[in-house]
């Protein structure tokens, strides 16, 4: 019998394989060639232009228009040489995906004769047609489009498709009244003003630090399929996960794959990737298997925080179009798969200063140690006071399938530091003032320095389900999802360590002028924090049960859900902050807040009407074209003088297909009432807990009698690939 999943099947077999021999020259001969560097800025430019432009990037001041013009112009004829017809502004809407809208070089001059054309104004600022991107009303209320500007701190680079070049130039998408449409704008903002609040705090330790910048390495989880699998699952082409199937018979666990050869055909994508990647300037340099089958993980070094997030954004672009190239797709669904690990994205993040200092890095010294206790302490003083903030950040509605499920962070925010540095936290909390004064200064008694091989050790020990965990020299804010921006939970861990910083620095101030010493006045603050935050600390096993008890009772915030998550966006106290530390108006944060609730909205009623339409027009019938075959068996056998008794197979069979059948009919009917009773809700808030609370159930009901019927029904007319399929062939 053919159908989509024989067709898939067959052509799975025929994969012509992977041709392209592997580029084998040294990656630093290529690394960035398709990127205008800061070096390559410098070849193209005057020398005062460039003088202009360093000095313009220190002082946080407005490239001027000539200066524009003179960048533009270099950049013109960096891409002309190699190749470049059109370019576009590069931005990151709140979709989730990327966008472009490419204008070509070539103009008319006034003569009518053909010339490329490229200034200061086509770099600096566009207009896209923005009318069909979320705003969340902005647009709306102030009647005002939205424009793309340059961020002239990510460098601009050439995205090649097919030997077809366009000069892409990384922007932030804002409304005309100055409303950030996008995730770029906020993280900047965020960005600033984690600056400001760390080199505060960082002057007490150096006083040559000017700068403060964060850094993120993101770890990138994904899984890889074949392609014509892929098309003949429309669960996976809609939603990007499989919103019914049976678990294999092996699945994971054997946990085979985790340290398993890379199967050819992926290792071969992953060195096309690679590839693309180096080009672009993306410092990518692990590759591995991650622990469910077909399931795999890329990591770069870590930059600067906003090139990073250019950086992930760019290769979940380059990651999709390699995959097809390959017959292949890349899932970056946080759950493909029921019954095996999800996928997430570990945001490695920390803040290294202009001097060349990792703030989260133990010292050498006991002064450095101070500095290093300092910003980790507040670091998890400001998770403490903000865990809500901080899970709303994160929240989205396919990473609600990954929280909390057994392998994955849970929803509740928690800090795991290792056993050294909570015998610190503990040191300091247990002091009294008195100790505090009697140390000299530069005397501390912590000498982490002595006990590195320790912290190394609860490093390399540490603990893979703590949502929030401290490795040796870096967070590691694990929660985040494997398809989100980001740009998001950054912009949010900027944005409340920077409001603590300023807070601590603050009181610690104000010691000072009483007449504490700089370090009594730190350790007094530090041991403040310790004292009001310590409960977030968590060693031991996230997944378990008893955490969850245990966090109940220490008053943790334990939200599963995102349309509640979200709430904490919209607190009185995330307003404040957004406002005063100049990340959001009220009014974006509003409006960002009712994108990720239409967003969540969306995405579930995407996933009911392809559950009702898989089940209506093939689940169903095939289930009873199975039925109709058993029926017809049994008439046929009785006509031959067969007893029922002899049956019985048949009539069982029969039997539980028909119960299962009915069942799943039944449900996918309540299904479509419930559907059209959330519609009715009054706000988009309701008609997304509606949703979640009332709807999606009923998927995981639907689902358990059509995986049911998988098993029951015979294996040939079964319509849509199965697991096994899907995720053991390569
Ligand atoms: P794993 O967590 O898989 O053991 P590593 O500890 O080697 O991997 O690093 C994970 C990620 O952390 C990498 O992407 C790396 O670049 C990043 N990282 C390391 N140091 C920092 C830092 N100071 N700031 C931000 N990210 C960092
Ligand atoms: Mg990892």
């Amino acid at each position: 019998m053919s159908n989509h999943r024989s067709n898939a099947m067959s052509l799975f077999l025929t994969r012509p394989k992977w041709s392209k021999p592997a580029d084998n020259r040294k990656i630093s001969t290529y690394f960035a060639e398709n990127v205008f560097t800061e070096s390559k800025l410098r070849t193209y430019l005057s020398n005062d232009a460039y003088k202009a432009y360093k000095h313009t990037l220190t002082e946080g001041k407005k490239i001027t228009r000539d200066l524009a013009d003179q960048i533009a112009a270099a950049l013109k004829a960096w891409c002309m040489e190699q190749g470049t017809t059109h370019y576009t502004h590069w931005f990151q809407p709140l979709t989730g995906t990327t966008a472009e809208k490419h204008d070509s070089f070539f103009t008319l001059s006034s003569s009518g004769s053909a010339i490329e054309k490229f200034d200061g104004d086509a770099l600096v600022q566009q207009e896209p047609d923005a009318s069909s991107f979320p705003s969340g009303g902005l647009r709306a209320t102030f009647e005002a489009r939205g424009y793309t500007a340059w961020d002239p701190m990510s460098p601009a680079f050439i995205m090649d498709i097919s030997g077809s070049k366009t000069l892409c130039i990384p922007t932030v998408f804002i409304s005309y009244t100055g409303e950030a449409l996008d995730h770029k704008a906020p993280l900047i903002r965020s960005l600033e003003i984690l600056d400001k609040a760390a080199t505060g705090v960082a002057r007490y330790f150096d006083r040559f630090v000017n700068k403060v910048s964060a850094t993120l390495g993101w770890e990138q989880e994904y899984f890889l399929i074949d392609k014509a699998m892929y098309y003949a699952r429309p669960d996976l082409m809609a939603s990007g996960r499989t919103i019914i199937g049976r678990s294999p018979a092996k699945g994971q666990q054997l946990e085979d794959h985790y340290f398993g050869a890379i199967p050819d055909r992926v290792y071969n994508y992953m060195v096309d990737l690679e590839l693309e990647c180096h080009k672009l300037g993306i410092p990518v340099r692990t590759r591995h298997n991650e622990v469910a089958p077909s399931q795999f993980e890329l990591a770069p070094m870590f930059e600067e925080a906003n090139i990073a997030v250019d950086h992930n954004s760019l290769l979940m672009d380059v990651m999709d179009r390699v995959a097809r190239r390959h017959h292949l797709i890349c899932l970056l669904h946080e759950k493909p798969f029921a019954g095996i690990n999800g996928s997430g994205k570990h945001n490695n993040w920390s803040m290294s200063t202009d001097t060349g200092t990792n703030l989260l890095s133990p010292g050498k010294t006991p002064r450095n140690n101070l500095q290093f206790l300092t910003f980790f302490i507040n670091t998890i003083k400001a998770v403490h006071d903000n865990a809500d903030i901080l899970r709303a950040s994160i929240a989205s509605e396919s990473n609600d399938y990954r929280l909390g499920a057994n392998e994955a962070p849970p929803a509740i925010i928690s800090v795991f530091i290792g056993d050294f540095l909570t015998k610190a936290m503990e040191t300091i909390e247990q002091r009294v003032d008195k100790d505090i004064k009697e140390e000299e200064e530069n005397e501390l008694k912590l000498d982490i320095h002595k006990m590195i091989p320790d912290v190394m050790m609860d490093n390399t020990d540490r603990n893979r389900t703590s949502p929030f965990a401290f490795t040796g020299n870096k967070f590691e804010f694990r929660a985040v999802g494997s398809s989100a921006n980001c740009s998001e939970p950054m912009m949010v861990l900027n944005m409340i360590v920077a409001n603590q910083l300023i807070d601590f620095k603050n009181k610690v101030d104000k010691h000072i002028t009483d007449g504490e010493k700089k370090d009594s006045a730190i350790l007094i603050e530090l041991r403040a924090c310790v004292k009001s935050c310590k409960k977030i600390l968590f060693e031991g096993d996230n997944y378990s049960e008893s955490w969850a008890k245990e966090a109940a009772k220490r008053g943790l915030p334990n939200i599963k859900t995102t349309p509640l998550a979200l709430d904490a966006l919209v607190s009185k106290k995330a307003f404040k902050m957004f406002s005063e530390l100049n990340i959001m108006s009220e009014k974006e944060v509003e409006a960002r807040y009712e994108i990720n609730l239409e967003k969540y909205i969306k995405k579930v009623e995407i996933e009911a009407h392809l559950l009702n339409e898989l089940c209506i027009n093939q689940i169903l019938p095939a289930c009873i074209r199975y039925q109709t075959d058993l029926m017809l068996n049994i008439k046929s056998s009785i006509e031959m003088g067969f007893n029922k008794s002899n049956m019985k197979t048949q009539y069982e069979l029969l039997n539980t297909i028909s119960t299962l059948i009915n069942g799943v009919n039944e449900d996918v009917k309540k299904m479509n009432v419930e559907l059209e009773k959330a519609h009715k809700q009054k706000s988009s808030r309701e008609h997304a807990i509606y949703l979640c609370d009332k709807v999606k159930p009923l998927f995981l009901d639907i689902r358990a009698n059509v995986d049911s019927l998988e098993l029951y029904v015979e294996d040939k007319n079964w319509p849509l690939p199965k697991y096994r399929e899907i995720l053991f062939h390569r």
